[in-house]
């Protein structure tokens, strides 16, 4: 596996070199250079901003295509709630998971029951008066990688259940092969995702070795296809398993509703969060049992691998979720599913101190003081021009070497002019120039 795999890539054909992009990442990972965008692949936590914010489609989420099902003997589809927000007309979960079916899927899977089992597992963790509070949601990927990256110091907040996503596939594949007879290595599992962060978490998981997830296809490639098929069902052999808190994790909110405690806290939009970890990181809210963050606007249903728009799309998951078939998940079915499966992060998270200028804390200083330095030299403008998200941002770059004082196009002016001037100067002196001529007479 390669260090660093992202699922967010540039399309660097129908980059403009606009800058659009570079302002929106949370994590400082763009640069224009040479007229067209650059991810630096150690900060880029595939949050997919820059996949909303570009005008020209030039940023994209790679994820695998339908087709790719086939490389597989038996396919299970795990779709991910949002799923069920994308259609009108639908007031049954079933029609979808029928949908799937008829799409080539032996089975069907609703990670919203996957998020039942998180729900039953986190409350357990909340009863620990040990864990560091707030705790963490690790269900989204793209927040589990901005503490990696910005907020190391609150890992150890992260709770250490899995996500809805791998409980799913855990599950998905252990009662098929058990059903079936069939060997786990014959079966592909792939995850409807409205989202880049899943793919990449599935190809470079935290917090686990590996995926039990073969693939994701993405709900703007699925969607066509399973319209199709939902105009055309005959009888729905399918059953519905999750519960409305369930079906409801797709909107910011379910997960911390499911919990059914007071002194929680959920937030959407990856700027929002950012500002909320500030203030848990500043000991601010120190009396909040639960924090749940999604880095799209509303949560799932703004992944930007969706098709509705997220506020209709909310709507309808809200009434679908009231009418959900499945039960909470009780005592003794959740002692079975951790028998069953591998429901804990077996891993350690670890830190990504890539915005350290230093291993060495004296060097690191000495860095800090140049990067003022030339900080207070430069307009503060924040215009983006140099292809830097902020003034701060390329006194950075100039100090680590990747950028230079002249990429300010009010220093290049300043400098252009002071080069005329000193043309000006020197053309004055030579034979024949007005300085010359002056003296002469
Ligand atoms: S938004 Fe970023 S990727 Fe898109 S054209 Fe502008 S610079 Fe290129
Ligand atoms: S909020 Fe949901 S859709 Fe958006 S990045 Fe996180 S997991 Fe993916």
């Amino acid at each position: 596996m390669k260090e660093y795999y992202h699922s967010v890539t540039l399309r660097k054909d129908k980059c403009r070199g606009c800058t659009n992009c570079i302002k929106r990442c949370p994590t400082e990972a763009i640069r224009v250079r040479d007229g067209k965008a650059r991810i630096i692949a150690e900060r880029c936590i595939d949050c997919g901003e820059c996949i909303r914010v570009c005008p020209y489609h030039a940023k994209v989420a790679v994820t695998d295509s339908l087709s790719s099902i086939e490389k597989f003997r038996y396919r299970i589809a795990l779709p991910a709630p949002t799923l069920y927000g994308q259609f009108k007309n639908v007031d049954d979960i079933k029609v979808i998971l029928a949908g799937l079916k008829k799409l080539g899927f032996d089975y069907v899977y609703e990670v919203a029951r996957g998020a039942d089992y998180v729900t039953a597992f986190v409350r357990e963790a909340l009863k620990d008066p040990n864990r560091k509070r707030p705790l963490i949601s690790s269900a989204c990927p793209a927040i589990v990688r901005l503490i990696q990256v910005r907020f190391p110091e609150l890992i150890d907040n992260i709770v250490d259940v899995d996500s809805p996503m791998e409980i799913a596939a855990q599950l998905a594949r252990t009662e098929f092969c058990e059903k079936h007879g069939v060997k786990p290595q014959e079966v592909g599992v792939f995850f409807i995702t409205p989202c880049a962060a899943k793919m990449t978490s599935i190809r470079n998981p935290v917090g686990r070795k590996e995926s039990s997830v073969d693939g994701a296809i993405s709900i703007q490639e699925i969607y066509g296809p399973l319209y199709n098929q939902m105009n055309n069902l005959k009888e729905e052999d399918v059953v519905q398993m999750a519960s409305p808190f369930g079906v409801g994790w797709a909107n910011s909110g379910g997960a911390c509703l499911s919990l059914g405690i007071d002194s929680y806290l959920a937030v959407d939009g990856i700027q929002n969060v950012i500002r909320v970890l500030e203030e848990i990181e500043d000991e601010k809210l120190t009396d909040l049992e639960y924090f749940e963050g999604l880095a799209c606007p509303g949560g799932c249903v703004g992944g930007p691998l969706t098709v509705e728009n997220g506020f209709v799309a909310k709507n309808r998951i809200r009434k679908l979720s009231e009418k959900a078939k499945g039960n909470p998940v009780s005592e003794k079915e959740l002692q079975e599913v951790a028998q069953k499966i591998q429901w804990r992060l077996d891993e350690k998270i670890p830190p990504k101190p890539v915005m350290k200028l230093d291993d060495d804390i004296v060097e690191a200083m000495r860095k800090m003081e140049m990067i003022e330095e030339i900080y207070n030299s430069l307009p503060g403008l924040d215009c983006g021009s140099c292809g830097s998200p902020s003034c701060r941002t390329l006194a950075e770059d100039i100090v680590r070497g990747f950028a230079s004082e002249l990429d300010c196009v009010f220093k290049l002016r300043e400098k252009v002019k002071q080069l005329a001037q000193e043309m000006i100067e020197l053309s004055e002196k030579i034979p024949g120039g007005k300085k010359e001529n002056e003296r002469q007479e």
